[in-house]
């Protein structure tokens, strides 16, 4: 299918832009845990749907608008989540009120936002427990997709591989409702990685190996991750990961990963999107950005924003205008079908 206007859907949004009560709050739950006495209610933070608009008009919604992209799948701020911080409960309210502020940001601006959700994890706690959340997310406010965390604990790598039976509870309803994950870490506590230089990346490339190493996709067929910032160092070594695969009697990562596992385009230099779109199949490749994110700059080379990564798209020799489509919009259509069915609901 040829369109001659693709709709252009971000798959990788955050709201890095919150009102300054929500840090707020999160500072006196993150205070109470020394003294529970102090706790605070949930109930207390109070935004308005003034300052959620304001939030988002003068920040995604402008760059949105100037850099022509119609829609964003917009989680919770990725390096807030901090899932190492208290127990489970304290991330279970947190990650209930993160994704509240999606579900009114995705309403306030319908056209323009729909939710991905956080999720309640916990180090060593069985993800099991973020299943009511997930629901919530998906059944009352219609959102999408979720973020699941390979590393709860913050950068010290403790929990089993994505490949481990641990994680099946959150797959099994992932395959239920017909919702990708993208696997995002959040902050570092570990000082040896710079949590979006590294951290990031790191998750990345770690989360595509421990897939490229285990059998889960013959497990859940129809499942379906995102991995995020370009595949971290995926795309790059390319050949490296072809090599390990046969030296591991693992089937081509055509049959064995990339009918499951798909990349964005938060690569923020021309060089970076040429080479993802020369080695990535096209149908695994979603148009992203993330901005307003980990790099908010504006590129001295180009005299353009470093997360303007349309112009990258755009501008790349590697595709045709049918593939740009695809990246654009047909792909997000597929793996993420109920945002696919949102929006026919919608009429687009
Ligand atoms: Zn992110």
């Amino acid at each position: 299918m040829s369109q001659a206007q693709p709709l252009i859907i971000d798959v990788h949004g955050h709201y890095t832009t919150a009102p300054a009560a929500l840090g707020a709050w999160r500072d006196l739950q993150i205070a109470a845990l020394k003294d529970p006495s102090q706790k605070p209610d949930p109930k207390a933070l109070k935004i308005s749907d003034d300052e959620l608009r304001e939030s988002i008009e003068k920040n995604q919604l402008r760059l949105m608008k100037e850099r022509g992209s119609d829609l964003t799948i917009f989680s919770p701020r990725a390096s807030f989540m901090a899932h190492h911080i208290g127990d489970f409960e304290t991330s279970s309210t947190w990650a209930a009120i993160c994704n509240e502020l999606c579900y009114r940001v995705s309403q306030l601006f319908p056209d323009n936002f729909i939710g991905a959700a956080m999720l309640p994890q916990s180090p060593g706690v069985d993800p099991k427990t973020c299943i009511p959340e997930l629901e919530r997310c998906v059944k009352d406010y219609g959102f999408v997709g979720i973020n699941l965390n390979p590393d709860p604990s913050g950068g010290h790598w403790n929990s089993p591989p994505l490949t481990d039976r641990h994680w099946y509870p959150i797959y099994e309803k992932m395959v239920e409702h017909d919702i990708p994950a993208m696997i995002h870490v959040s902050t570092s506590c570990n000082s040896c990685f710079h949590t979006t230089g590294s951290h990031y990346l790191n998750a990345d490339t770690t989360a595509f190996m421990q897939c490229l190493q285990g059998d889960l996709f013959k497990d859940f067929p129809t499942l379906k991750f995102l991995i995020p910032h370009g595949g971290g160092a995926v795309p790059y070594h390319w050949g490296r990961f072809r090599g390990l695969a046969q030296e591991m009697k693992k089937p081509l990562l055509d049959e064995h990963l990339l009918n499951n596992i798909f990349f964005d385009t938060c690569v923020y230099h021309q060089p970076g999107i040429d080479l993802l779109t020369k080695v990535i199949p096209v149908k695994n490749i979603l148009f992203a950005s993330e901005m307003i994110g980990a790099v908010r700059g504006i590129d001295p080379q180009t005299g353009y924003y470093y997360d303007d990564t349309k112009r990258y798209v755009n501008a790349t020799e590697n595709l045709t205008d049918e593939e740009r489509f695809l990246v654009y919009e047909g792909n997000a259509r597929r793996v993420f079908p109920r945002l696919d069915a949102a929006l026919k609901a919608r009429g687009r």
